[in-house]
C-alpha cells in the first residue's frame, strides 16, 4: 500500500511540470525528434537547435544550414514540423 502512494507522487509532480511546460510553449516551440529540414536527430547533434519564424509561427531546426533552407520555403517546413509533432504525440 505504502509503495503505491510513493509511486503516485512523481506522477503528480510530472503533471505540474507538463502544465508549466505548456505555458512556455508559445515562446519556445517544441523540438521534434528529428529536424524537419534534413532529418537529423536533435539528440545526436552537438550544436544547440535554432528557432526560426515565419508569419508569427516558429519551428526548431538543427543548424544554420537548415535555417537557410527554411527561409527559402518556410511554409513547407512549418507544415512538416506540425505533422512531425502530431505524429509524435500520437505515438506516445
Ligand atoms: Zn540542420
Amino acid at each position: 500500500m505504502i509503495y503505491r502512494i510513493v509511486k503516485a507522487i512523481p506522477a503528480i509532480a510530472l503533471g505540474f511540470a507538463m502544465t508549466t511546460g505548456l505555458q512556455a510553449e508559445e515562446a519556445k516551440p517544441r523540438i521534434p525528434e528529428v529536424c524537419v529540414v534534413n532529418g537529423d536527430k536533435f539528440a545526436e547533434r552537438k550544436n544547440s537547435p535554432i528557432t526560426v519564424s515565419h508569419n508569427g509561427e516558429s519551428i526548431v531546426v538543427c543548424c544554420k544550414k537548415c535555417s537557410k533552407k527554411f527561409e527559402k520555403d518556410p511554409e513547407k517546413y512549418i507544415k512538416l514540423y506540425k505533422e512531425a509533432l502530431a505524429k509524435e504525440s500520437k505515438a506516445s
